[in-house]
């Protein structure tokens, strides 16, 4: 069963106050509230274990290393994919950035990513075709914010280097078939050469079953701190070809097997690519907010989510004054729109004296923006722990400041 008291009560800060309300919390795209299971999975490691890992021989050593390690299998557990393939990152931002700068493609490439596209997700590859003579194509969206069907079939190429493409837009919510998208990207490719596919998993892992088995793509990256994980560590995974294959942008310490002032020699898997002290604590808080993700079970954190973006469309759908931008059920629970005549700050501004966070803005999704020819939208993302109460309390305090705004 689905007790909501009961994951409400797990998550600390939503008992707090914001302005003598009780906080509603719909800023979760951005970044997602820590359960009572993470917060002390940290304080455990460091009151207990804390420690260097990997080089050690005593005790605390070997076990900050385990807990590690153990959580590398967490992971690799949750998204269906072999230990070895999984690196620990900063974040998505940085995934991406491994392989923009590590993956050896063809001078004068085209890559292609699409309209919805997370800044993260375009930046850098733009930097890439800036240094590389490359050129940068976009998959276009259509009226229900879908992808257009049949635009990546005619904007690959001969030259065609890398398709990059998130699988849940951070703005609209909708969902891309990656899995389809693969195969046909796959299947375009040349036989010898098949064009490697890089998939965003910053908003999908922590709505839905991810399975890298089944995706058949190349890079998969998403970052804790938006599935109840906390901020600065991040998941790159790379199929095995890549972890051996992909050239590295920083290295030192803990990636090495032996070093002379001559030559190197670097270990082999994902540790090649993790040079420093890693986030230990953060890696220990992943994979207990994978623990806390798994207890509560993504198909019914799904299943709820939907209801909350079923309440929420309806009851946005019956005030005249407010767009939503993707306004459709198919996808995950996030919402964007704009009350028409108002800025999207001053909307997000009002809330906020009610308690509500939303995020109002681009999204770093600016060419997403250009689109709909708009400077922002005001965004509300729900988590597990988010209820249709706590959405009938957005509603009347969004009325309410439509009476003033208006
Ligand atoms: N891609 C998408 C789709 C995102 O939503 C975000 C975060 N808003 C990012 C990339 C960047 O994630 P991070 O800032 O954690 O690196």
């Amino acid at each position: 069963m689905f007790n909501i008291e009961q994951i409400r009560a797990d998550f600390p800060i939503l008992s707090r106050q914001v302005n003598g309300r009780p906080l509603v919390y719909f800023d979760n795209g951005a970044t997602t509230q820590k359960p009572r299971q993470v917060i002390d999975a940290i304080v455990k490691y460091y009151t207990e274990h804390n420690a260097n890992i990997h080089r050690g021989v005593h005790t605390l050593s070997r076990e900050a290393t385990e807990l590690f390690e153990n959580a590398r299998r967490t992971v690799a557990r949750f998204v269906n994919a072999d230990e070895q393939e999984i690196v620990f990152t900063a974040g998505t931002t940085d995934g991406i950035n491994i392989v923009a700068n590590g993956l050896k493609l063809p001078h004068g490439g085209e890559i292609i990513v699409t309209e919805m596209e997370h800044h993260s997700n375009i930046l850098p590859w733009q930097l890439w075709c800036e240094r590389n003579g490359g050129t940068l194509k976009h998959i276009p969206i259509d009226a229900n914010g879908r992808l257009e069907p049949g635009a990546l079939k005619t904007l690959i190429t001969a030259k065609t280097a890398l398709v990059a493409i998130t699988q849940v837009s951070n703005t609209l919510g909708v969902v891309n078939d990656v899995q389809a998208i693969t195969r046909m990207v796959k299947e375009l490719s040349p036989a010898e050469q098949p064009i490697p596919v890089l998939v965003d998993g910053a908003q999908s892992v922590p709505h839905m079953q991810v399975d890298l088995a089944r995706m058949g793509a190349d890079f998969f990256v998403f970052s804790g701190h938006k599935v109840y994980a906390p901020t600065g560590v991040g998941v790159l995974w790379a199929a095995k070809k890549w972890i051996e294959g992909l050239q590295l942008s920083k290295t030192g310490g803990g990636t090495i097997k032996t070093v002379s002032f001559d030559k190197t020699e670097y270990v082999e898997g994902p540790l090649r690519f993790e040079a420093g002290t890693p986030h230990i604590e953060g890696v220990i808080g992943l994979a207990a907010a994978i623990d806390y993700v798994n207890a509560v079970g993504l198909e019914k954190i799904a299943r709820h989510e939907h209801e909350l973006l079923a309440h929420a469309t309806a009851r946005l759908n019956e005030l005249p004054e407010v767009e939503i931008y993707a306004n459709h059920l198919d996808k995950a629970a996030v919402i964007s729109f704009n009350v028409k005549g108002a800025h999207p700050f001053d909307v997000g501004t009002l809330l906020d004296k009610y308690g509500i966070a939303v995020r109002t803005g681009h999204h770093c999704t600016q060419p997403l923006m250009s689109h709909y020819g708009i400077p922002g939208t005001v965004r509300a993302s729900f988590a597990m722990y988010n209820t249709t109460g706590e959405i009938d309390v957005f509603i009347e305090a969004l009325e309410k400041s439509i009476r003033m705004l208006l």
